[in-house]
């Protein structure tokens, strides 16, 4: 089958086509998938570059996030058939340590992610556990539903599970445009809360204004904390989701109110950051970290689409052929929304 590979780690320039086996099903509860989409993450990016303590076989198939149709069942399998429209969750869990016996799989001991640590949905062909499928909303076209997985499934759990966002809370969420960063601007209109958003283009930030962001600050060119003070009558922002670090850590911590919730799944800008515990006792800051989601979680983002309340933004679908450039256009960051790859026309 033909698979977009990675053939060393280093970064993008080895990224290739490759002709590979079509996988196996490798468990009684596994499923194997014609993909018809894949979406890309700012995850592969990093996987591309190489992380630590993460070994590849090499090619190694890229993509976490993909739908397609379920094209074989192993025995154990009960839940879904050959010829169902499916989406992805990405997280794999071992299900037997004491965090996936507690619904909590993104805790698990040995957690790991499609596309980082076992081949992709970037190939025509991908096998995960049935327990990591979902049904794809019959008006969802192909695009959308492998748009929607880890970056909602990532929001979701930040803003409802960690931070608890209640109505008519103001969120304030960085660097929109990144498909994490838009899915969470949803799922926090989604929960009542008004959403601030920063970003470094008045385009990106024009965009976002028609799905519904209260305010857009252009972060090059404003003072952040200060416009979040103004527009929250000084008291600063109740939850405040930084996937950046090192350059808005700061900004972060000064823009949330007394007793406010800082949020992070990332570190795109760099990992270390500073804090005064001084400040975090006496403003009773919560810093909470989030990453990917659980079963449970991904059942409710999945009942969510279903019902058309939660919907991916797509910035735009490239054929197989362009997928290492679509790469490196999320390299250079100027999309608003997911970009994804259709893998079967
Ligand atoms: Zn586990």
């Amino acid at each position: 089958m033909r698979a977009l590979v990675l053939t060393a780690t280093g970064g993008l320039e080895h990224l290739a086509f490759a002709d590979v086996p079509v996988p196996e099903l490798a468990d009684p509860g596994d499923v194997r998938i014609r993909v018809h989409a894949a979406a890309l993450n700012h995850l592969d990016l990093f996987v591309a570059k190489g992380l630590p303590g993460v070994q590849h076989q090499f090619p190694h198939v890229m993509g976490a996030d993909g739908a397609g149709v379920v094209d074989a069942t192993g025995d154990a399998v009960t839940t879904v058939r050959p010829g169902d429209r499916v989406m992805i969750n990405p997280g794999l869990s071992c299900g037997r340590c004491a965090a996936c016996g507690a619904g909590e799989e993104s805790l698990c001991d040995a957690f790991r992610l499609l596309g980082e640590h076992r081949p992709g949905t970037a190939a025509e062909y991908v096998v995960v556990p049935a327990a990591n499928v979902a049904p794809v909303p019959a008006a969802m076209g192909w695009a959308q539903a492998a748009a929607f997985p880890l970056a909602t499934l990532t929001a979701w759990r930040m803003l409802v599970t960690r931070a608890r966002v209640q109505p008519g809370e103001t969120v304030l969420i960085w660097g929109i445009g990144g498909g994490v960063a838009m899915a969470a601007l949803q799922v926090a209109l989604l929960r009542g809360a008004r959403v601030i958003v920063t970003s470094s283009s008045d385009a990106k930030l024009e965009r976002v204004r028609a799905l519904g962001a209260h305010a857009g600050l252009n972060h090059a060119t404003l003072d952040v904390v200060r416009e979040v003070r103004r527009l929250t009558d000084g008291a600063g922002a109740d939850v405040v989701v930084d996937s950046i670090g090192e350059p808005t850590w700061q900004s972060s911590l000064r823009a949330l109110r007394r007793g406010g919730r800082l949020v992070t799944c990332g570190a795109t800008g760099g990992p270390m950051v500073g804090l005064d515990v001084r400040k975090l006792f006496w403003h009773q800051w919560s810093i909470l970290g989030s990453t990917m989601g659980s079963r449970a979680e991904f059942a409710a983002i999945a009942a969510e689409a279903a019902e058309g309340r939660l919907w991916p933004v797509v910035d735009r679908t490239v054929p197989f052929d362009e997928a290492i450039a679509a790469f490196h256009a999320l390299a250079e960051g100027t999309q608003a929304g997911k970009l994804v790859i259709e893998v079967r026309p």
